[in-house]
């Protein structure tokens, strides 16, 4: 027999191994933007292109690269930080693996130019999928630019893998905030596509917080300190009213390096338990100090996943601190700051009494009392109500288009009278009574789609009515917002919203949609920005679309929410009026019927 197992050439290797460290532009980014952080560098700018799919540019003011090291730097394993096993657990850097430049090196086209000083001249390489073009001696100031272009110019099926620009650029955005949130004294700068996105000059971490996301997060934060033999921690969370939706403000830092951890993220929600709506989210930005060999780095390539010696110890620390803090600034009216910590671990849930969560609701809330009403659009008559199980039957003869069906449900029930009534159960359903059964309907995801119909129309085929504001109003928003804010200006006033002036981070509006209330402006806005941020539309249709069922989201009745018979009435005729009654915006069902022989099977009948 013969042998057949060879070495894998070396550009061959790289590329496999670039896998695991390139996989997407932003990992280049976060990698770049570590290596200037590792060279001591105090001012670092970040320039992409294309979403970093033509160009990811680092450029730093740190100590630069000697000639041998600029040729060395694109080897594999090839690191000026660790020499020996025992210094992994006395890491003070961010890079340690001396792989991330052979597998940028390995994917992309790569001019790298560096110098140690501002007087003597520096070294410019050019290399490309690891083979080094050329070399020569330039005039650069000190510190080192490292320019990636074409990110998998040599693997075309991982370049086609890449998601759109927006999702690619949102990445890049994280990563960055990451970096730039570990490290308030440095000055970083990023322009995409030649405009600036950031600009943030030194401060502390107030100011980066806030510079970052936008000056309203400075009134929500609560500073957070402890010091303790096993962990320090530093940093803020946000007051519990400002709790979100999603997970995306939530940082944790160990000694300067953003980390993943749902353990300690647990430890910081169950200190928000029962001052924030189950559900939400609390913002935090956190920062602990834990001595380099109480921790071990090195289980994950990118470095975001980290293992602790004594995790628990600081899961009962981050729970207390933040309880302490909170009821510091009367906003937890119970401080159980001197319980036993080890009780604390989520470990003990397990035996805890399950409590009914609390959902606020506003009793006085009538949805069916705004303007939605006035502008209802489907030639909704008041007395109408009264004929909404033929609605009913329609729609579902035009959903589920099977005979059968329209047999069982087109002649009118038996009883004329009973047929009327509606009951809400939980303040969250309404049943009612249909020829072949009983109909429950979801109160919420019912709403949402009738909104969703009603904002749709408006927004394609009749534009939106707006209602003019008396006072133009000021919102603050991050950087970033604004940036979104002005990509979708177009439909936002195509949705009724109206714009007075869009600022570096506020925005001033003069006009809502008509069905909005003032008051609700700005956390409707900010859900829809978010909703966009996630859905990442491609076609301007569908961004319209994440638009309408943000909007229906933000403004249908919420579940908890009590209704008189004759909003209930209401709900039930709108929504089979609707084009597609049976699911929400989101897919999900909005009604479910049980036909009376499946109730009666229940009775051996
Ligand atoms: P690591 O950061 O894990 O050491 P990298 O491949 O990222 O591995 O970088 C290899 C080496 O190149 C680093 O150890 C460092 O000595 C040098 N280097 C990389 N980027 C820079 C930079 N911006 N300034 C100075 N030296 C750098
Ligand atoms: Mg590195």
């Amino acid at each position: 027999m013969s042998d057949i197992i060879q070495l894998l050439p070396d550009h061959v290797a790289n590329q496999i191994a670039a896998g695991e460290v390139v996989q997407r532009p932003a990992s280049v980014v976060k990698e770049l933007l570590e290596n200037a952080i590792d060279a001591n560098a105090t001012s670092i700018k970040l320039i992409i292109k294309e979403a970093g799919k033509i160009l990811i540019q680092v450029i730093d003011n740190g100590f630069g690269m000697s000639i041998t090291d600029a040729r060395l730097c694109f080897e594999r394993h090839a690191t000026s930080k660790i020499k020996k096993a025992e210094d992994l657990f006395n890491l003070h850097t961010k890079g340690f693996r001396g792989e991330a430049l052979a597998s940028i090196a390995a994917v992309a086209q790569v001019d790298l130019k560096t110098n140690q000083t501002d007087n003597q001249s520096g070294t410019h390489i050019r290399i490309e999928g690891n083979k080094v073009l050329y070399q020569e001696t330039i005039a650069f100031s000190k510190g080192t630019s490292i320019a990636v272009k074409n990110l998998f110019y040599n693997i075309p099926a991982r370049r086609n893998f890449l998601k759109s620009n927006s999702v690619e650029t949102r990445h890049i955005i994280n990563e960055f905030q990451r970096v730039a949130l570990a490290h308030p004294a440095i000055t970083f700068s990023f322009y995409h596509n030649d405009s600036e996105v950031y600009n943030l000059t030194s401060g502390n971490l107030r100011q980066r917080i806030v510079a970052i996301l936008g000056k309203k997060t400075n009134e929500k934060l609560v500073p957070i300190n402890e010091k303790t033999e096993v962990v320090e921690i530093e940093g803020f969370v946000t007051k519990p009213e400002f709790a979100k939706k999603k997970r995306d403000e939530q940082f944790f830092f160990v000694n300067n390096r953003f980390i993943k951890s749902p353990y300690l993220n647990h430890a910081v929600q169950s200190a928000f338990e029962n001052l924030i709506a189950p559900g939400l989210q609390p913002t935090y930005f956190l920062y602990l100090k834990v001595p380099t060999n109480s921790i071990d780095i090195n289980i994950h390539p990118t470095k975001t996943e980290i293992k602790f010696e004594d995790e628990k110890t600081i899961y009962a620390i981050i729970r207390a601190t933040i309880k302490h803090s909170l009821g510091q600034y009367n906003i937890a009216p119970v401080i159980d700051f001197n319980r036993d910590a080890s009780f604390d671990t989520p470990y003990t849930f397990k035996n805890k009494a399950s409590s009914t969560p609390k959902i606020e609701v506003n009793p006085d809330f009538n949805p069916f009392k705004t303007n939605i009403q006035k502008d209802y659009k489907f030639h909704y008559k008041k007395d109408n109500h009264t004929q909404w199980e033929s609605l009913y039957n329609d729609a579902i003869n035009k959903n589920e288009n099977s005979v059968e069906n329209s047999l069982a449900d087109t002649t009118l029930f038996k009883n004329e009278n009973s047929s009327n009534q509606t009951f809400q159960i939980h303040h969250k359903y309404i049943i009612c009574n249909i020829k072949s059964g009983i109909v429950y309907i979801h109160q919420n995801l019912a709403h949402q789609r009738i909104l969703y119909e009603e904002f749709l129309e408006k927004i394609t085929v009749e534009g939106a009515l707006s209602q003019q504001l008396l006072f133009p109003l000021e919102i603050s928003f991050s950087k970033s917002e604004i940036k979104l804010i002005k990509e979708i200006k177009e439909d936002l006033e195509n949705c009724g919203f109206l714009f007075d002036k869009i600022l570096e981070d506020t925005i001033v509006v003069k006009g809502i949609p008509t069905s909005i209330i003032e008051s609700q402006i700005s956390i409707i806005l900010e859900q829809l920005l978010e909703d966009i941020k996630n859905d990442v539309p491609n076609s301007s249709f569908s961004q319209l679309d994440v638009m309408a069922k943000s909007l229906a989201k933000s403004l249908a009745v919420k579940t908890g929410q009590y209704l008189t018979t004759l909003e209930q009435q209401e709900l039930i005729d709108k929504l089979f009026l609707c084009k597609q009654p049976d699911v929400s915006p989101y897919g999900k069902k909005a009604f479910v019927t049980i036909k009376l022989d499946e109730i009666d099977k229940n009775f051996n009948l």
